[in-house]
């Protein structure tokens, strides 16, 4: 028996706000009147949050199931273990932190009925600090013309995806991805609604501006290579303007004489063409560090244990071999 929506939720450390998560979720989905699963995935929480998920799964069993991780291996990670365990023919994914309401779900799958693959959503009035939403809009549009993937709001993961999505992005290998944007690579029909946003229910935010930056980098050189040829069209603009100066200097050494004025200009436009080689060669770092990543081949994470109901089928074969012996 197939669920018809699976609701995939990672969770990091959230022990303070789950219980008002399970409270407002299940109902939720109870009213569409739909089968459903809820695949939570524990990305090594080191507070309570893998007991409270145990607790939960117990009181319902029939419709949750829960996969835990023995380590933290970032949002992504656990949301690709969370697709791993699906089964349903439309999943969507939702943060852990209330930030995305559940009762919005609904509108998602209604999108989803209409004929579309991929659901994503743009938050109407983003409860985020200032400086991380005005942030976020300029990434969003550098990384837009790079990408070429269309995102109005790419920070959101109220997103649905439908099963043959779901299939491929199954299929892929990545170590450092971005899930939203890899799906859309995938999606015939995408499509985006407007849903509500909220404050943080309880704990914080489990980005810093490190990982946030770290995050935009997975995003910007999984899905282009795009800076790279940006790069060598920038080393040829400058390699021309330095052949233009250097031919200058050198027709104003016969001309004038040896001079030293305009020294530190010299060195200013030295200090500035150091600090581009530099940013190019750290920008080939992301690419060549994440090919080391990938070519190294390890586990992208390591699942300790999911906890799930075993299906009617195995559970009668159980009996019957229990019968048997
Ligand atoms: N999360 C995770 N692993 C991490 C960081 C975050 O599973 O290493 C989860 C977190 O529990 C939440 C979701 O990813 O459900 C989004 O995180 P958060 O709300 O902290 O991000 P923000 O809303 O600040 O972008
Ligand atoms: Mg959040």
């Amino acid at each position: 028996m197939k669920p018809e929506l699976s609701v995939v939720i990672p969770v990091y450390n959230e022990e303070a706000g789950l219980s008002k998560l399970f409270a407002r979720l299940y109902p939720a989905l109870d009213k569409l009147g739909i089968r459903y699963e809820v695949v939570f995935v524990n990305d090594g929480s080191r507070d309570a949050s893998a007991a409270i998920l145990s607790d939960q799964f117990r009181l319902r069993p029939d419709v949750t199931r829960v996969v835990l991780f023995n380590g933290n291996y970032g949002q992504h990670m656990a949301i690709l273990a969370g697709f791993q365990a699906t089964r349903g023919d439309i999943v969507v994914t939702l943060d852990a932190d209330l930030q995305n309401p559940p009762e919005e779900i609904g509108k998602l799958v209604d999108k989803m009925r209409e004929g579309y693959d991929y659901v994503g959503s743009i938050r109407r009035d983003r409860q985020d600090s200032m400086w991380r939403t005005q942030a976020s809009r300029a990434m969003n549009q550098l990384r837009e013309k790079i990408t070429h993937i269309k995102m109005t709001d790419q920070g959101n993961m109220l997103r649905a995806y439908g099963r043959e999505v779901i299939n491929l992005i199954n299929q892929c290998s990545e170590v450092n991805t971005f899930v939203p944007a890899l799906a859309y690579t995938f999606a015939r029909k995408p499509t985006e609604i407007i849903v509500e946003h909220e404050e943080r229910a309880a704990g914080i935010s489990k980005y810093s501006l490190y990982s946030l930056i770290r995050l935009n980098f997975d995003l910007v050189t999984g899905f282009s290579i795009a800076p790279l040829q940006f790069f060598s069209m920038l080393g040829i603009a400058l390699s021309i303007a330095s052949a233009a100066l250097f031919v200058l200097l050198v027709v104003r050494r016969f001309i004038v004489g040896a001079e030293v004025e305009g020294v530190f200009t010299l060195f200013a436009i030295t200090f500035f063409m150091l600090g581009v080689v530099l940013f190019g060669i750290g920008l080939l770092g992301e690419y060549i560090g994440r090919i080391y990543q990938q070519v190294r081949g390890r586990p992208r994470y390591v699942v300790q244990a999911i906890l799930e109901e075993k299906a009617e089928t195995e559970k009668s074969a159980a009996k019957l071999v229990a019968a048997r012996d």
